[in-house]
């Protein structure tokens, strides 16, 4: 809590002097919980001059959001938030200023979707084996017309009272090794790099303090990431300078963001709170038309 005070003081929400943007956060087309023009609406109001909708696997709030940002006066960047695999591991990219049109891009994401559907319903079957009588249905009722993803299931779980919190889901059912975890299809990072940069983007590995090593972090640089997002609320000062540190070292971009999702997720405080000033958006559009 007292991070995020500090860090509203610091950084950018509506008492700011210098423009501000946020380059993470998440609408109903995938986890989130407000629609893109609800996001737009809200950014407008904590006087952010930029954002980024970066749903997972899905560039269907974009339109939505870039004609209301036009509006009332937020630049929206196209973004989403994919996920690869390393290793064993589930890591989350970031992707902006791509073509959100290139039919390509958009064949994989249908397909990724499609797949995240498939595994909420081995997910569910796993449930219902251990007796936890949850039903595709309520999944499907709380992921409206977003991505489904495990978050949708722990919400569906939290409503039909089958636990008492949202966290209690991934410690007890669906989180990585639990009983009824189940994989997701994923890319690998050469493959994921490569289909952004096909339709024109920068591609940024996400939240890296989260459950990143030195070593993945290096190896997805090697890989060719654009960039590192050093601003999340994950990360604490310390973690911020030292991922700061890196991008330096070795020219790359930086980014940074709240990673709002709203709703069951309790994050509503770090919206206008986690952002970025204006020449971190204007290094990405340098890289690009270089
Ligand atoms: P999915 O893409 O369907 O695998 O869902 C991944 C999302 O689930 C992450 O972005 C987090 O929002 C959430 N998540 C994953 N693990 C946990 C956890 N242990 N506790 C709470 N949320 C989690
Ligand atoms: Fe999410
Ligand atoms: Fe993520
Ligand atoms: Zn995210």
């Amino acid at each position: 809590m007292g991070e995020t005070v500090e860090r509203v003081q610091k950084g950018g929400g509506a008492d700011s002097a210098q423009p501000r943007a946020d380059l993470h956060v998440h609408t109903n087309h995938s986890d989130g919980a407000h629609s893109p023009t609800e996001i737009v609406r809200r950014a407008h109001a904590v006087g952010l001059r930029v954002i980024s909708i970066t749903d997972h696997d899905n560039v269907a709030g974009l339109d939505e959001a870039i004609a209301w940002g036009n509006r009332i006066g937020v630049e929206v960047i196209p973004g989403v938030e994919l996920s690869i695999a390393l290793g064993d591991k589930d890591v989350h990219l970031l992707a902006y200023f791509f073509d959100y049109t290139s039919r390509k891009l958009l064949d994989y994401l249908t397909f990724f979707r499609v797949e995240r559907l498939r595994r909420a319903e081995r997910i569910v079957a796993k449930l219902n084996k251990i007796n936890i009588p949850l039903t595709m249905d309520a999944v499907l009722d709380q992921a409206g017309v977003g991505a489904v993803g495990r978050p949708h299931i722990a919400s569906a779980m939290v409503e039909e009272g089958l636990i008492e919190t949202y966290h209690e889901a991934f410690l007890k059912y669906i989180g990585t090794g639990a009983p009824a975890y189940e994989k997701k299809y994923q890319l690998n990072p050469e493959e994921a790099i490569a289909l952004i940069q096909c339709a024109g983007g920068l591609t940024f590995l996400a939240h890296p303090g989260k459950y990143t090593t030195d070593a993945e972090l290096f190896s997805l640089i090697k890989a060719g990431v654009d960039g590192i997002e050093v601003v999340h609320p994950s990360h604490n000062d310390a973690r911020e300078q030292y991922y700061r540190g890196v991008v330096n070292q070795y020219f790359l971009l930086e980014s940074g963001g709240s990673d709002f999702h709203g709703g069951k997720k309790n994050d509503a405080d770090v919206f206008g709170a986690y952002t970025v000033p204006m020449h971190v958006v204007e290094n990405m559009r340098s890289r690009l038309f270089a």
